[in-house]
């Protein structure tokens, strides 16, 4: 009896083992395609991987000082409260979201105002008032669904404008997620429509 006991434990241990590192292997391999993806549209290496103290996944090019991972945090904190307002109710866990921080393409806008974006390939918007040429200067990005990603630029100062870019990206994945028609109507700036989406 003792000895049957003894080799089920072994056997429920093995099984235990066996999920968990399929799990992590799997999720490194999720992560590797979503680092590829951020590296691949800003050009940047994003060597530093840490999480914010309410559980945010980052990946970023410099390590993120305290104001910005706190920026962060409330940026999600205020996307969660407004997306529990509209009844939403999935992804709303701060580890649920995967941030990229990037170089800052550019840290000013046209009118001089303190605005660090990062510029991607034009695509949709090629043509529109946002082309500089081939690419245009965004704040933020959404990278992926699956986990739910997005990049923005590194700041210096101004952490408020880091909390409005997180609920604004934000924004894009609880819709996806929690109401797929407003999604569809929002997602695409270029056909006019800006932040916030939530009221
Ligand atoms: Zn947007």
């Amino acid at each position: 009896m003792n000895k049957l006991n003894f080799s089920l434990k072994i056997i429920s241990f093995l099984i235990f083992s066996f999920v968990f590192f399929q799990t992590a292997e799997a999720q490194s391999r999720a992560d590797r395609v979503l680092i590829n993806e951020a590296t691949r549209i800003t050009k940047d290496d994003f060597s530093i991987s840490t999480r914010t103290p309410k559980g945010a996944r980052i990946f970023a090019v410099r390590q993120p000082n305290s104001k910005m991972l706190n920026a962060i945090d409330k940026g999600l904190a205020d996307l969660f409260a407004i997306a529990g307002k509209n009844n939403y109710q999935k992804r709303l866990n701060y580890s649920d979201y995967t941030i990229f921080i990037a170089k800052a393409d550019r840290t000013q806008d046209s009118s001089k105002n303190y605005s660090p974006d990062i510029a991607i390939g034009a695509a949709q918007y090629a043509g529109s008032v946002y082309d500089q040429g081939g690419f245009v200067y965004a704040a933020g990005m959404v990278l992926a669904y699956n986990p739910c990603a997005f990049v923005f630029a590194e700041h210096t100062k101004n952490f408020e404008r880091v909390s409005d870019v997180v609920r604004f990206e934000g924004e894009h994945l609880v819709l996806y997620h929690n109401d797929r028609k407003l999604y569809n109507k929002t997602a695409d700036h270029s056909k006019g429509g800006g932040h916030p989406i939530l009221k």
